[in-house]
């Protein structure tokens, strides 16, 4: 490893401080990033032309096999958390088994490194354009009543628009959350087809539900006032056109327990009539669930040993997935299919019992790992070797570059744009391969929080509950002290004991990453649509 290191330079360390000054001192260092920059615009990756090449002639062989780009599925859970599926602690354990996310782990990758942002929108936003919210200003979940100032897609590329043009049939199914309004919807921005909820459940379920929200369901003015934001209850079915048509609406909480199987049925019945077509598909299907306020579906009570809401959605979700994983074998698809099965954030412990599991410090809401460490399971029958299990850093904004790869697409990057997202295909396809990421940043809103480099986890600020489980409704955002905080996280994955002073080796390496990381919004500032 010793050789794969940088030469010793020097570097300008800077630490920000908690009164936000800046103050800086030349110091001799040695770099530990292996991670080069290719260009300006683009983040620096982890080269590893061995595997990356392997991997390229892996994909050419499987097209000149098929005679056909491969299809992409993502499947995203919302606010599941890193404890829930069985293959990562959770499952019968703690009264919810996920059968069929432990076999596509055993059968796959099962990554224990995997990074979401803090919250949904951050999450999907990056995801689909491979950018850091703050780049984007997607920073925050776009709630009832928000007025966005401008359109963040404007200047966006999406990973839909960029398959779709590349000879994908690209369909989104499920949660959007990423604004509702004409030039923001999936249909506008890429997807060639959209069929699903615009908001997260609980802004289409509190005025449905009198036990929980009395005072605004049983109060007529109040009532008025909310339905007149126009939050969308329908579910909606768009095209690349403009066409856009209400199929329903969520009129009760027992609808709403049923949504997600409505949508996997959809995206069950777009599997089949996909696969006969010439084009490969991109889907990406996301659950309502378990996004509180979950609501069990009343077609299939019990299907956890829990029964508690929560548990009766993960463990319907799991069914679904096995559902949808079945339909593309069913459709002779699964040795042409690369699947990929995420959450899009940590759990929102807020609404507990109505939360997920995670084992980490912390929960949606903040930059500790509880917030930001999701689960990530990468299947592709025969091009992933099975029972493959790594600790490499994954950030959810590398399936941008990644999904570009599997389906050989080409995207010139716009100048302008700076890309944060790493292409990591070769670290998922190769039957041993190393991830191509070294650092991974978090953000809330404009600010950089903290850093992970190898088993290193870096905060300059933090978000501190105020009281327990209140990581959202009565949280701080603080700045640390004097020292960054520093955890080994193979140690102390709880991130409760800052090596700091006692083994800082690594403390100024990790600043300089920063550093450099925030250099790079020089050029490429934040932008601001009003959130
Ligand atoms: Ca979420």
């Amino acid at each position: 490893m010793i050789s794969r290191l940088k030469s010793t330079v020097f570097l300008c360390i800077v630490t920000v401080l908690s009164n936000g000054l800046i103050s800086s001192a030349i110091a001799q260092v040695t770099t530990l990033s292996r991670a080069v920059r290719t260009a300006e615009n683009s983040e620096p990756s982890i080269p590893r032309p061995e595997q990356e090449r392997a991997v390229a002639q892996k994909l050419a062989a499987l097209e000149k096999k098929t005679g056909k780009k491969p299809n992409i599925v993502w499947i995203v859970v919302d606010d599941m958390g890193y404890g829930d599926p069985g293959c990562y602690g959770g499952g019968i354990a703690i009264g919810a088994a996920t059968p069929n996310m432990d076999r596509l782990a055993r059968e796959g990758l099962r990554l224990t490194s995997c990074y979401s942002q803090h919250t949904c929108t951050p999450t999907r936003s990056a995801m689909l354009t491979g950018r850091i919210p703050a780049r984007t200003g997607l920073i925050r979940p776009i709630l009832a009543g928000d007025t966005l100032t401008k359109n963040p897609w404007e200047g966006e590329t999406s990973i839909a628009k960029i398959l779709s043009d590349s000879g994908y049939y690209t369909l989104l199914t499920g949660k959007w959350h990423i604004g509702e309004a004409v030039g923001m919807r999936p249909h506008d921005v890429g997807f060639d087809e959209y069929y699903g909820y615009y908001p997260a459940q609980k802004e289409i379920t509190q005025s449905l539900d009198p036990r929980r929200y009395p005072d605004l369901v049983l109060d007529k003015e109040k009532l008025a006032a909310y339905q007149e934001m126009g939050m969308g209850h329908s579910l909606v079915h768009g095209f690349k056109s403009g066409k856009t048509t209400e199929v329903s609406k969520i009129n009760s909480t027992d609808d709403m327990g049923r949504a997600d199987r409505v949508l996997s049925d959809f995206t069950v019945k777009k599997i089949k009539e996909l696969s006969q077509g010439d084009k490969p598909f991109f889907i990406e299907h996301c659950f309502m669930k378990v996004h509180c306020d979950n609501f069990m579906n009343p077609d299939f009570p019990g299907l956890s040993a829990s029964k508690f809401a929560y548990k009766e959605g993960v463990a319907e979700v799991d069914l679904l997935i096995g559902e949808i994983v079945q339909a593309i074998e069913d459709a002779g698809q699964l040795e042409n299919t690369f699947i990929f099965v995420t959450s899009d954030n940590g759990p929102q412990m807020d609404g507990w019992p109505d939360a997920g599991y995670t084992p980490f410090r912390g929960a949606k809401g903040t930059t500790f790992e509880g917030g930001i460490r999701v689960p990530g399971i990468a299947y592709w029958k025969g091009m992933i070797a099975p029972g493959r299990e790594s600790d490499g850093i994954f950030d959810l904004m590398d399936m941008f570059n990644t999904t570009m790869t599997i389906a050989g697409a080409k995207f010139e990057i716009p100048d302008e744009i700076y890309i944060d997202s790493v292409d990591q295909a070769s670290f998922l396809l190769h039957d041993e391969g190393l991830s191509n990421r070294e650092c991974a940043f978090f953000w809330i809103g404009t600010k950089l929080m903290a850093v992970r480099m190898r088993e290193y986890k870096w905060h300059m600020k933090v978000v501190i509950p105020q009281s327990t489980h209140l990581y959202i409704d009565m949280s701080i955002l603080v700045d640390v002290g004097l020292a960054p905080w520093l955890f080994n996280l193979y140690i102390d994955p709880k991130e409760e004991k800052p090596v700091g002073h006692r083994r800082n080796a690594w403390l100024a390496t990790i600043g300089a990453e920063a550093k450099a990381h925030l250099m790079t919004f020089k050029k490429y500032p934040i932008k601001d649509v009003g959130l």
